[in-house]
């Protein structure tokens, strides 16, 4: 079961260290973590509903049209807004008497907060909350480390199934295709991201869009992928290949494989990062490839698909027990293509729980 007095509790705890009266949260990911309601937003200038929570209180509040759905999933009260929701919000916050509302600067668009600073009137200040929220979701309760297995169990499979018997010829947009297709036949609420397919040259970007080339035998093809079950995400790299590979892609790939291997081994609570990354980087600088493998190892996965903690260069964070993270070291070379290897795992006290279960092709 999820804790919602406790996910609000650590925000109000957040609120006192900061000597805030409330929050208001517009984040699509928080609104859901926070009361339950799995609308998204359809742009950052759209909003599906804001959750107002005070010292003593939370109110999620939405349009009328959402409003019987929000009813149907949201743990904390419900209430409609007339629009614009910004002068609606604003003109309670006055009226309630709020004086300091922290909202989520990284979220909140500028039109909005000023719209919410002329209804709200003077005596109301809003505040930054910075990086206060960034850490609310990166340890998982037992509940969502049961659903991101489920959505992470789905995906293994359906990277099986449709990476089975894969025909030269095949395009990466028609490859796609197959693997959404059997996201959403698998019964997942649908992929978390854009399904990459990234073969031969196209592989030496890290991100990419699935285009109309014909896959060819032998060349690395990058898979990166991930179904969304349950309001939580999976996220899985694999590289593979048609026949047999090149003898290039069969040492890149030993490389990027010996470099997860490492850090696969060493992850723990207590570690930085940065520490977690330089692990995989060692492994890569010593083959040659320094200057070819130019993303962090790995970033917090969750009901984002990118959250915190994130391991990488210039990462600050120190790992801890529950927080669900990936290791996806990769080595890109312009003009021929690239390798990235991607898992999934939960931090423990002295080790690292593997969810990921897709196989990895041997290099041999
Ligand atoms: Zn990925
Ligand atoms: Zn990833």
């Amino acid at each position: 079961m999820t804790d919602p007095a406790n996910r609000l509790n650590r925000l109000r705890a957040l609120l006192a260290e900061r000597d805030l009266d409330a929050a208001l949260i517009v984040h699509p990911a928080n609104r859901f973590y926070l009361s339950g309601f799995t609308a998204d937003d359809h742009g950052p200038d759209e909003s599906s509903g804001v959750l107002l929570i005070d010292r003593a209180g939370a109110t999620l509040l939405t349009s009328p049209t959402n409003l019987p759905w929000a009813e149907s999933e949201s743990r904390v009260p419900v209430a409609g807004w007339e629009r614009p929701w910004e002068r609606f919000v604003g003109k309670r916050l006055r009226d309630e008497g709020t004086v300091r509302v922290g909202f989520e600067d990284a979220a909140l668009t500028v039109a909005s907060h000023g719209a919410l600073m002329t209804a709200a009137g003077g005596e109301v200040a809003l505040v930054p909350l910075g990086d206060a929220t960034r850490s609310l979701r990166a340890v998982k309760e037992p509940a969502e480390l049961a659903l991101m297995a489920e959505a992470i169990r789905l995906t293994d499979d359906v990277f099986v199934a449709a990476t089975a018997d894969l025909q030269p010829g095949t395009s990466e947009r028609a490859l796609a295709w197959r693997i959404e297709r059997e996201m959403r036949e698998r019964g997942a609420d649908g992929p978390a991201f854009q399904t990459i397919v990234a073969a031969g040259p196209h592989g030496a970007r890290p991100h990419h869009a699935a285009g109309d080339r014909p896959i060819a035998a032998g060349e690395p093809i990058i898979i990166d992928m991930g179904a969304r079950l349950g309001g939580y995400a999976a996220d899985l790299t694999r590289t593979v290949w048609i026949g047999e590979p090149t003898p290039r892609l069969r040492a890149v790939y030993t490389v990027v494989e010996s470099a997860q291997r490492a850090a696969l081994g060493a992850l723990r609570a207590g570690l930085t990062g940065k520490a977690a990354d330089a692990i995989a980087r060692e492994v890569i600088t010593a083959a040659g490839h320094e200057r070819d493998f130019g993303h962090g190892l790995g970033h917090g996965l969750g009901i984002g698909v990118h959250e915190a903690p994130s391991l990488g260069t210039t990462s600050a964070d120190i790992l801890s027990e529950g927080q669900v993270v990936t290791v996806e070291p990769g080595v890109y070379l312009p003009g021929w293509g690239g390798v990235r290897i991607e898992d999934v795992g939960v931090i423990e006290a002295d080790g690292f729980r593997v969810l990921t279960g897709a196989p990895k092709t041997p290099p041999d």
